[in-house]
């Protein structure tokens, strides 16, 4: 294909989503070759939040050239379905991980979506509302999976005429990639780089974020870009302690956990305390037919993994149980049900907020028991469920029963798939001798402000993106 002679005035990028909060990543890039849609990914959080889901897209999906997605997760991804519904009928560009996690995490979506717009309408109709059609269905996800093109780490894709995409390794989640997007002009080629979300420099199974040498406009994510998080060493000593003060009452230890990504780091740390003679539990149950398709998904990609534990390498091959053999999947109904009658294990279940999921039973069969132990290993948004259990709630009320709280709750605060301010600043001055123009996304204004001053005083152009605001290339 020709290279269009366009001038960079003709290069623009609007934010639509993830501007001043956290979900809902989505940026317009328009160029004279077309239009390109970087993420479309949902509005999660209170209802305020969620009712942006239900709004018009603020283009017209049919004028779309090409859509890519950097990682899985459904504030990057979830509103594919409904881009497609829209009109939406060109490739979109991810990677072979992204590929295989998109199926697993849109059809439970497109699930969760039907039975909360059944449920609103039986208030509906009782309050004699008009009813709702939900966002999308199970057919809108089968044809965004029939539109993917899977482009692995560093190889380059044109999906627009004088537009060069690669994607390189986040260290986010399996298959997350950092967006480089490489545009010609007749004044030269401009480099647009989207850090997507960026990983942890601890995690047990990624790599850390690639570092790149050059762009002229970079979009960071700030999810934590006010604070670091708790040193590894002191998260495991934290973890070790609650499992062995758990084995010395004799209860069960309940891990609510994310299906993709934590679940899995959760399995390679308990895998190692195993190896190491230091893990007090003799069975782990994963109670979580997403975590456990997840987890294979990992090990189908696990080329991928980081090279830091030749003993996890040489195992995982053979799938987890080769690198913890007293784990075992909880897939039906009935296997989750027996759980009930275990006593002295480890049971991982979603969700990783106790909001919905399987957590939920075993939750309301063993907090009431002063042996039980439950291990939150992530962040818990105010108005959780998970969130009442971290701030000492003695009473909780769970799928309609009343429960006293008497089991131990402990917190793991350095367990994270996001950099921290530290790490997001490092990367960031990895492409200091080109100074690139900084837009700040992905996070919340509290920690936009404290990483632009970390970066301004860094002699970095930053600024916080404006919902809705456009900017020039
Ligand atoms: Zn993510």
């Amino acid at each position: 294909m020709n290279t269009p002679a366009i001038s960079m005035a003709d290069l623009r990028l609007t934010f639509h989503g993830a501007a001043r909060q956290v979900t809902g990543s989505c940026y317009l890039l328009e160029t004279r070759g077309g239009r390109l849609l970087l993420e479309c990914g949902m509005f999660q959080g209170p209802p305020a939040t969620t009712e942006r889901n239900r709004l018009d897209f603020p283009f017209d999906p049919r004028s779309l050239a090409a859509v890519v997605v950097s990682h899985a997760h459904i504030d990057h991804s979830g509103l594919l379905p409904k881009l497609v519904r829209a009109g939406y009928t060109g490739p979109i560009y991810l990677t072979p991980p992204t590929h295989d996690l998109l199926e697993l995490l849109l059809k439970d979506a497109a699930h969760l979506e039907m039975k909360d717009t059944q449920w609103e309408n039986k208030r509906r109709q009782r309050a004699g509302k008009r009813l709702l059609e939900p966002l999308y269905t199970l057919e809108d996800v089968e044809r965004v999976l029939a539109m993917r093109r899977p482009l692995p780490y560093a190889e380059l894709a044109q999906p627009l005429p004088g537009v060069q995409l690669r994607f390189h390794d986040a260290g986010h989640i399996i298959g997350a990639a950092i967006v480089e997007l490489g545009l010609d002009t007749r004044d030269g080629r401009r480099t647009l780089v989207f850090s997507g979300d960026l990983g942890n420099r601890y995690s047990p199974l990624l790599r850390d974020p690639e570092r790149l040498a050059h762009a002229d406009v970079l979009l960071l994510e700030s999810t934590y870009g006010d604070r670091d998080h708790r040193s590894l060493p002191d998260t495991l000593a934290e973890f070790r302690q609650a499992l062995q003060a758990a084995a010395r009452s004799g209860g069960n230890v309940l891990i609510p956990s994310f299906a993709v990504g934590r679940t899995q780091d959760i399995l390679y740390w308990l895998g190692r305390f195993h190896r190491e003679g230091d893990l007090p539990q003799s069975r782990v149950f994963v109670d979580s037919p997403m975590a456990i398709e997840a987890s294979e998904i990992y090990v189908r990609h696990a080329k991928l993994f980081n090279r830091d534990d030749p003993d996890f390498n040489r195992l995982i091959g053979h799938g987890w149980q080769a690198w913890l053999p007293c784990l075992s999947y909880s897939r039906s109904t009935e296997d989750s049900m027996a759980l009930n009658q275990v006593q002295g294990a480890i049971i991982i279940a979603g969700s990783g907020m106790c909001e919905g999921g399987r957590i939920r039973h075993h939750l309301k069969y063993n907090l009431w028991k002063r042996d039980t132990h439950v291990i939150i290993s992530g962040f818990q948004p105010r108005g959780t469920l998970g969130r009442r259990l971290v701030d000492g709630a003695r009473r909780l009320s769970i799928l309609g029963g009343d429960i006293a709280v008497r089991a131990t709750i402990h917190t793991l605060g350095g367990f994270s798939a996001h950099a921290g301010q530290s790490e997001l600043v490092e990367w960031a001055l990895g492409l200091q001798p080109a100074r690139p123009r900084v837009y700040l996304v992905h996070g919340e204004v509290e920690a936009m402000t404290a990483l632009r001053e970390r970066l301004l005083a860094q002699r970095m152009q930053t600024e916080i993106a404006e919902p809705g605001a456009t900017i020039a290339l």
